[in-house]
């Protein structure tokens, strides 16, 4: 279940099983809760020969947190099978920024380690004195604070690129909703005059790093609209609705385009197993 793992996007051969893309939160869990059945219906996907991914816009944690928080709910996973918007926002990088650039992550450890992956040289936004970067990452982490937003800010101001891994204003848990990265990208943009590019859900980068790792045929299954369902509209793939805290909040607009749409993800299981059709993988 641990072991070495590179977050990276690994090249993968074109023909390839279809593949059931889940969001985490408010899909498997709620906050550290497990939802009913969520484990069960990943297992029946499995059974079906079906590829399964986890997506989510939380960019906190390494990979091997989020293998070993869904181990604690009973899902085995492969690291090449969780995408996270740190890693969508750590390709985007990569995409023009040399490796050895320096970055600034105004983020937790999931956005460092994806950085650090695709060789960048990361300065904690946490340090004082990060000298000139070439580029600023804001992701979620509980520990953002007045000195944090002070350097982020300084350094997209004086002209480094600002890259948000996600934009979402709040995100589910047991008791209601907790601010979401978008409210802390909101307070860098805001003391910096510019707006950032967004990695996660429903951003181009997210889309293709799901393409990259799985393909062309899939079910997304999400409890945002906004950006799950957004996801799955510019995947070209049927979006699962699994209504959650998130779903109701009032965020969310209530005409979205699901294919599917239930209380939990065992109550979609069968229907998303159908619409992929039996596998002859
Ligand atoms: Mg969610």
């Amino acid at each position: 279940m641990t072991g070495a793992h590179g977050p990276g996007v690994r090249e993968c051969p074109p023909e390839r099983t279809p593949a059931v893309v889940l969001d985490l939160d408010g899909v498997l869990w709620l906050g550290d809760e497990p939802l009913p059945g969520a484990a069960d219906a990943v297992a029946r996907f499995r059974a079906a020969g079906l590829a399964v991914g986890f997506m989510t816009n939380n960019s906190s944690l390494p990979v091997s947190g989020y293998v070993d928080k869904l181990a604690r709910i009973g899902v085995e996973a492969d690291p090449s099978e969780v995408l996270t918007s740190a890693l969508a926002a750590a390709e985007l990088l990569a995409a023009d920024l040399a490796p050895g650039s320096k970055v600034l992550a105004c983020s937790g450890p999931g956005v460092v380690e994806a950085l650090e992956a695709r060789g960048f040289a990361v300065v904690d936004a946490g340090q004082p004195d990060p000298g000139p970067v070439e580029a600023v990452v804001v992701g979620w982490h509980r520990t953002f604070d007045f000195d944090r937003l002070d350097r982020a800010s300084a350094a997209v101001r004086a002209g480094a690129r600002f890259v948000a891994t996600n934009a979402d204003a709040t995100y589910p848990a047991p008791d209601g909703l907790l601010p979401g990265n978008g409210a802390l990208v909101a307070a860098v943009a805001t003391a910096a005059g510019r707006r950032p590019e967004v990695a996660g859900k429903p951003e181009p980068p997210t889309v293709a790093l799901v393409k990259a790792r799985f393909g062309e045929r899939g079910v997304m299954a999400g409890d945002r609209p906004s950006t799950d369902g957004a996801l799955a509209a510019a995947l070209g793939w049927p979006f699962a609705l699994v209504v959650s805290s998130a779903t109701l909040s009032g965020d969310e607009a209530t005409d979205h385009d699901a294919a599917f749409v239930g209380p939990s993800l065992a109550s979609l299981a069968d229907k998303i197993i159908d619409a992929l059709g039996p596998s002859d993988a």
